[in-house]
């Protein structure tokens, strides 16, 4: 009986991974504001910095480009286009609203610079929720940017937070609800970054949207307590600035060995948890 448990013991430590490791990546997570906060759930055990490629256009780091370096490994620089004509329909053809949303949410989102870069999402026993650059569903990226352009209105903010805080929750419960077999999963949360450029200048609201993070997050750590989590965040956001700021987060429930400073780091961490190699 010892024995067997001991054996058990010593697979879980060295041998297969009888865990399964949980990244969720959340767009513009602040550090600084964890921290002032005190997020002890969004914290874990091990948390800290991340270096992020910077824009050389902007300066500040390009959520796609930084998503991109991420899920690849390799420092790539994005361009988002949608196609020349589309995006002038977009910009001067405002009053048909049907077409427009159309071409907003349906019409695939063209990455230049994606085309030959392997992404860790694609490798076997991975599944990948709302992924940039292959499932990320945009109805409520496009829904929150329409309700933005009318935050003046009543009752517009309330449903913008509304919006940012169910896709939230949803994203949350499908991990929760992922099947056993998927040996890594990736879920991707987008809203935060956009909730923090809409209303960065209500600093009670946004210090809401994190308090709500922090419950949510507390939630999944909970049902999934056997598993090793990892927080990852592209870059925070500067509220006194209404800017991106320039470094990156990251957060597990165990002790990563080595320890990150990267967001390329996490490409060869996937592949080390899927070859049953010690990462910790
Ligand atoms: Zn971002």
């Amino acid at each position: 009986m010892y024995g067997q448990m001991l054996e058990t013991f010593i697979q879980n430590q060295v041998g297969e991974n009888h865990i399964r490791l949980i990244i969720l990546g959340i767009d513009a997570l602040d550090i600084s504001m964890v921290d002032k906060l005190d997020l002890r759930a969004l914290k874990q055990l091990q948390y800290g910095e991340l270096n992020v490629p910077l824009s050389p256009v902007s300066g500040y780091p390009h959520s796609p480009s930084v998503w991109a370096t991420f899920l690849s490994g390799n420092e790539v620089e994005i361009e988002f286009t949608r196609g020349r004509v589309i995006d002038f329909i977009v910009k001067y053809m405002p009053k048909i609203r049907l077409i427009r949303r159309f071409l907003q949410t349906e019409f695939p989102n063209r990455f230049i610079g994606m085309e030959k870069e392997e992404l860790f999402v694609d490798f076997e026993g991975v599944k990948g929720i709302n992924v940039p650059f292959r499932n990320h569903e945009v109805k409520n990226l496009v829904e929150l940017v329409r309700l933005r352009n009318k935050l003046s209105r009543q009752g517009t903010i309330r449903k913008f937070v509304r919006v940012h805080n169910s896709r939230t929750e949803e994203i949350f419960n499908e991990v929760i609800n992922t099947s056993e077999v998927h040996k890594v999963i990736f879920a991707f949360i987008q809203s935060l970054d956009t909730l923090q450029h809409a209303l960065f200048l209500r600093n009670s609201l946004v210090l809401e949207a994190y308090r709500h993070m922090e419950r949510c997050f507390s939630y999944i750590k909970e049902k999934l307590s056997e598993d090793m989590i990892i927080i990852v965040s592209d870059h925070g956001f500067d509220i006194e600035k209404g800017q991106h700021s320039y470094t990156g987060f990251y957060s597990c429930n165990h002790i990563l060995n080595p320890k990150p400073t990267h967001i390329t780091d996490f490409y060869g961490l996937v592949n080390k948890f899927l070859n049953g190699e010690e990462i910790t």
